[in-house]
């Protein structure tokens, strides 16, 4: 036997070299190269790629590979969250309304291939840690007595779900009747329609987070006032810096307000990225108002699209994603 004899191969490990290639394509970063040719001289963007790559280093290789590089025509007709209630019975109603008050514009948008401060942190590490911060965050929230009369007539605390690692969190307006029951956000039927955009993304509850503008019930299922936005906005502000997402999905006009401290009408705000703290912020209707009225289910899903491109995130074939 010599020293170059042939041993066993090792099995495929997607995830490990996904790892490898994700490391080299950074150190190519840090030099100042943001993009790479392939041998047919196209280039390739380093960002898409690492988004790509990242996805498989946490989920393996996904089944629709080609769809994740090279979009078909079709795909963009794809509409998995139209499958997921009965079609349209009635009139569209308008987006949410804003209130009457001086416009306060949304920021600029940003490139949807832009890069973010928090994609070039390496966010995966220490999971454990993170949940720990995150539980001390939470049993503050659930002593909280800063909004009286939410303090006094709330059940539970609903301070936030999901993975303390997310790449993405979605952000709710305000918990109601089943979450103030149960103390986890989106447990309602709008939470279910929620549930099935996730599943359409390819993803589960368990790798991204959500949560709220505020963490205790409105009575009537009001809106939260300002003031009990800005009593909770130090608790969101320490959930988002101990996760450090990558994305943000703000979920209807209270929620993209709250966040984005504008009051442009949601439906323009759609379609384009903005920047928060480093965070790459998409604006979208809720899901309580496609329950209401199912035809703005297409606009969410273009949205959702918009965002899983950007993700590196394959978009699943028309059959694929919602059952
Ligand atoms: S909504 Fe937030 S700030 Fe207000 S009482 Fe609940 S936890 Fe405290």
């Amino acid at each position: 036997m010599t020293d170059t004899e042939p041993t066993d191969t090792p099995p495929f490990d997607a995830a490990r070299l996904a790892k490898a290639v994700r490391q080299r394509l950074q150190s190519l970063q840090r030099s100042g190269v943001s993009s790479i040719q392939t041998q047919t001289g196209q280039s390739v963007d380093l960002h898409q790629l690492q988004n790509q790559l990242q996805h498989i280093q946490q989920h393996g290789l996904p089944e629709v590979q080609s769809a994740a590089l090279q979009p078909s025509a079709d795909e963009s007709d794809t509409t998995p969250v139209d499958t997921i209630t009965n079609p349209p019975v009635t009139a569209p109603a308008p987006p949410n309304p804003t209130p009457a008050t001086t416009p306060t514009p949304a920021p600029e948008p940003i490139s949807s291939n832009s890069t973010t401060p928090s994609t070039a942190q390496e966010s995966q590490v220490m999971p454990s840690k993170k949940q720990a911060e995150l539980d001390i965050v939470c049993q503050e929230v659930a002593d909280c007595t800063a909004c009286v009369e939410l303090a006094s007539t709330r059940n539970k605390t609903v301070f936030g779900v999901g993975n303390a690692n997310a790449r993405l969190v979605f952000y709710g307006e305000a918990p109601g009747a089943d979450e103030d029951k149960q103390g986890e956000p989106f447990v309602g039927r709008a939470g279910k329609l929620l549930n099935k955009i996730i599943e359409a993304m390819g993803l589960t509850r368990d790798e991204i987070y959500i949560l709220n503008t505020i963490k205790c019930r409105p009575p009537g299922n009001r809106n939260p006032t300002p003031e009990e936005q800005q009593n909770c906005a130090g608790f969101l502000k320490r959930q988002l810096e101990i996760i450090q997402p990558e994305y943000i999905v703000c979920l209807g006009a209270v929620a993209s307000h709250s966040f984005l401290e504008c009051n442009t009408p949601i439906g323009k705000m759609r379609q384009q990225f903005f920047e928060k703290n480093g965070i790459k912020v998409l604006c979208t209707f809720h899901p309580a108002y496609l329950l209401r009225d199912p035809r703005r289910k297409r606009d969410v899903w273009d949205d959702i699209q918009f965002l899983m491109k950007d993700m590196g995130l394959p978009i699943p074939k028309k059959s694929e994603g919602v059952t």
